[in-house]
Formats: C-alpha cells, structure tokens, sequence
C-alpha cells in the first residue's frame, strides 16, 4: 500500500487496481484521508460483483425452482439476517455483549456469508454514521442526499471503500478479523460454492426433491443475498424516513414495526439512535425484536454473556412524537 495507489487513478490502472480490490480490499486505501476527502463519485468497476449479485437472480428463468430451493432462500436470509444484526450490528459495531475470541470469529464468519464486507468495515462505517447522522459527514443520509443514495449509492462510491481501522481498533487487534475484512470476498465465494455443492448431493441422492446445483445457487444466495442487502439497506434509508419517533434525538431516527419485523428487530431504529449502547431495540413487548429474542435464548448457553440492558432512563421523559416529518430543531438544511 503507497499513497501513489491511493490517487484517483485512469483507465487501465483503474481497472487493474478494481479487479485487486475485488479480492484485497485494503489494495491501495495507504492515504485514507485523501481518499474520504474525494467527491462521490460511482466505482463503476469496483461495483462489478454486486452488479453481477442482483443480475444472478434472473437465473431463476434458466432453473426454476424447487420448495427446497425455495425454504433455502428463506432460511438463509433469517439466519443471515440475525448475523447482520445480532453479530455485525449489535456485537461488533456496538459491543453490546460480551463473548469468547472463537465465537467472535465464528460470528465474523457467519455475517461474513451475508455478502455485507467485512466486520470491521461494517462496523466503522455504521460507527461513523451514529457519530454523524443525518448532518453533512454522514455517508448515507436519505435526509440530506436521497432516497437511492441512502439505499444504494452510497456503497458504490469510490471514497467509501476503506475501512479507517483507527476507528475500530478495538477490533483490529484480533488479526483473524482483520483477515476476514482484508480478503472480504473469501468467506461469499466459499458459501456460493458451497451451496452449489449440496445443490448437487441433494438432487443426487433425494431426486424426489426436485432441486438441483444452480437452483441452490440462484434460490440459497443470489436471490437470498439481493433480498438480504436491501432489506438491510432499508434501515440506512427507509428507517429514517418512515415511522414514528419516540425520542427528540437529533437525527431524523424512526420506529416501526413493518422495518422491524423484515429486519428482526433493526426498525425500532430511533430507539437505537437515542440508546445504541443496549441489545435490545425493542424496548417494550410489544415491540418485537427477534434479535435480541435469539441473543437473550445464546445467553442462557453460556456462548454469550453480560447483554447490556435497556437504560433506566429509556422509559422515563420520552418525548413520542407521532408521524413527525422534518425539520427537526437544530437542522436547518432538511427539505
Ligand atoms: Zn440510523
Ligand atoms: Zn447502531
């Protein structure tokens, strides 16, 4: 890694320096602060493999589908879904509990199968959007740069690539993760392949199921991984736009059940913003937050302890303010 690398490139070297990218995400980040200070601009190169992760649904002309296809697809999104949130979200990004160093690295892996980077990138990006939400910094703002930019433009945007480990040194001292997140198409390609695989044993020795290697490819993780990204995506943009806000914070936070129900607990999101530092986002019963249902349950196996409650203060002086669209006080560059 120089800073000569870590200069706009033209051409053939901007594509010579995607396609390593593609396999060492760290390729070329030597002058971090240059390189966040550069306008958006699409890396239209580097973006190649999430283009060809939404065009490798429309296999499912050439396959079909099966009900096994079909219950892989959905069980993979949960499973995966709870690592995004259980694992990437309230674990790394927030430490909102306590586990072993071998767990860690399981939980690493499982999220890693997400096709979501690495955790130190998820976590430092998501860092920096608590610490910057909907003002100017924040990388993904539906407030202050859009819908789509929120939803899935910002991802594609050449200055949002590296990961700044100066931000996430409490996780970069495990060089196991920092291995996941470097080289973060490893774990994807072996999960693809890996499906594919069992697609094939599972058509070999139970032809009654009907399913086939490229049905468990297109069904288990193009169209699993697709639906996965954008319903994650849909907290970035949708989960600052929609609901209801229980507290003043001053971002433009918002509650709701639709986002948490497809999330599995990520749409009480204004809750989150105003105490980030619980496990739970769910603060009452009624809102249903199967995350923290599924960590709670982790717990009482002795895989994952010290789950930091929800402050004393979450249930005292909320200020409910429902179907509140901006302005906010204190941000007059809303719409
Ligand atoms: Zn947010
Ligand atoms: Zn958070």
């Amino acid at each position: 890694m120089t800073n000569a690398t870590s200069q706009p490139a033209r051409g053939w070297s901007r594509l010579g320096r995607s396609l390593k990218q593609w396999f060492d995400a760290d390729y070329g980040n030597g002058d971090l602060a240059a390189i966040r200070a550069r306008p958006d601009r699409v890396e239209w190169m580097r973006v190649v493999p999430f283009v060809i992760l939404h065009l490798g649904c429309l296999g499912v002309f050439l396959c079909g589908w099966s009900w096994t296809a079909v219950g892989a697809a959905v069980g993979l999104y949960l499973i995966r879904m709870f690592a995004i949130t259980g694992f990437y979200h309230r674990y790394f990004s927030h430490r909102t509990f306590n586990t072993s160093r071998t767990a860690q690295f399981l939980f690493a892996v499982l999220g890693a199968c997400a096709v979501q980077r690495g955790p130190l990138w998820w976590s430092y990006q998501h860092r920096h959007h608590h610490k910057h939400s909907d003002e100017e910094e924040d990388v993904h703002s539906p407030i202050l740069r859009g819908f789509w930019w929120s939803h899935i433009g910002w991802i594609t945007s050449a200055r949002n690539f590296p990961t700044d480990y100066s931000q996430v040194r409490d996780l970069a001292k495990y060089p196991e993760l920092v291995f996941l997140n470097r080289f973060d198409t490893v774990v994807p390609i072996l999960f693809a392949t890996g499906l594919f695989t069992l697609g094939h044993f599972l058509g070999s020795w139970f032809p009654s199921l009907g399913v086939t290697s490229w049905q468990m490819l297109v069904w288990g993780f193009f169209i699993s991984t697709t639906v996965l990204f954008h319903a994650t995506s849909s907290i970035n943009s949708l989960a600052h736009l929609l609901g209801n806000r229980r507290y003043a914070t001053e971002d433009n936070s918002r509650n709701s059940l639709l986002l948490a129900l497809i999330t599995l607990g990520e749409g009480w999101h204004n809750n989150h913003h105003c105490h980030m530092n619980t496990v739970r986002q769910g603060f009452y019963w009624w809102e249903i937050d199967i995350s923290y249902y599924v960590l709670k349950t982790l717990s009482w196996t002795g895989l994952i302890w010290n789950l930091k409650p929800v402050p004393r203060a979450a249930y005292e002086n909320t200020h409910r303010i429902p179907g509140t669209r901006n302005p906010l006080p204190g941000h007059p560059t809303r719409p």
